[in-house]
């Protein structure tokens, strides 16, 4: 089942620089594929938050009572609908993974806010939807233990620091040293990244340190944070991956879930290239393959 929230719009000032637009047009794109398969996901409660966050986090973003700093770093403008946004992005992904769980596969086209943290947001993150989504199947009985596969561009700091210390849940993250978050978490396993590192080199790596983490994690569920902002083409991103390096990632991290019959939520994460058309060629290129994957073509 594929869940999206894009319906659900965040309102930003002009010029920010949060491309919102991908969202509907991913949705738009992916609707062509697998039409039957596209369902709106229920917002995500206080309760499911709260296992993943500070209940006085949850109820200030709920009630408007942020102040400016933590507005600031989080970079989004408060509104009633940024908090239901960010609450349906959340219930996107525990969706995701009650589908990857019964079937195999599941997906989210937004989420992967990964650097909120429990009792702070940040970086356009305000729920971590992958934390929310894992301790949800862990209360539900569905998964005793989880591995995040976080391929973003940027470190999953805020996944990191609330699954620190958590043997049941593996965090890997490989990501631009140089880039944001600037003070980094400690994820399970972390790879950095130099600038400029391209499709070959990354490639390399990830074939090497995947296994690993599967072998560490012993998982019952992946979730996938499928970042299209390696791509060379990305404002932010400082890699230099092209579109088919990028498909090869998805290739990789799928076949290695598959051949240990590890189901997968996939979640979108960022992607900031000048021209959103190629976020969404990316975003959907990944969908498209998982779906082939899966026997859904
Ligand atoms: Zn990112």
């Amino acid at each position: 089942m594929i869940f999206a929230s894009d319906t659900f719009v965040l309102p930003l000032p002009p010029g920010h620089r949060f491309p919102m637009a991908k969202y509907a047009r991913l949705r738009e794109r992916v609707a062509r594929i697998a039409p039957a398969r596209m369902f709106v996901p229920e917002a995500a409660s206080d309760v499911e938050l709260g296992r993943a966050h500070d209940a006085g986090y949850v109820d200030a973003v709920s009630r408007g009572e942020l102040d400016e700093r933590a507005q600031r770093r989080i970079g989004f403008p408060w509104s009633p609908a940024m908090v239901e946004r960010s609450r349906r992005s959340a219930g996107a992904t525990l969706a995701a993974c009650r589908s990857a769980l019964a079937s195999g596969l599941g997906i989210n086209l937004a989420g992967g806010t990964h650097h909120a943290h429990r009792a702070h947001g940040e970086g356009f993150c305000v729920f971590n939807d992958a934390a929310v989504a894992a301790q949800a199947m862990r209360a539900e009985g569905r998964a005793r233990r989880v591995l995040v596969v976080d391929l973003d561009v940027h470190q999953g700091d805020g996944t990191a620091a609330i699954f620190h210390g958590d043997a049941n849940v593996t965090t890997l993250s490989v990501h631009g040293r140089q880039n944001f978050p600037f003070r980094k978490a400690r994820s399970s396993i972390d790879v950095e990244l130099d600038d400029g590192t391209g499709d070959d080199a990354y490639l390399a790596t990830l074939a090497a340190v995947l296994p690993r983490a599967i072998d560490r994690a012993r998982p019952d569920l992946a979730i996938y944070l499928a970042g299209a902002d390696p791509f060379a083409g990305d404002r932010l991103g400082r890699l230099a991956l092209t579109k088919a390096g990028l498909a090869d990632r998805d290739r990789i991290v799928l076949d290695h879930l598959a051949a240990q019959g590890i189901p997968v939520a996939i979640a979108m994460a960022g992607g900031y290239a000048e021209d959103v058309d190629d976020v969404v060629d990316i975003h959907a290129a990944t969908v498209t393959l998982a779906l082939e994957r899966h026997g859904v073509s």
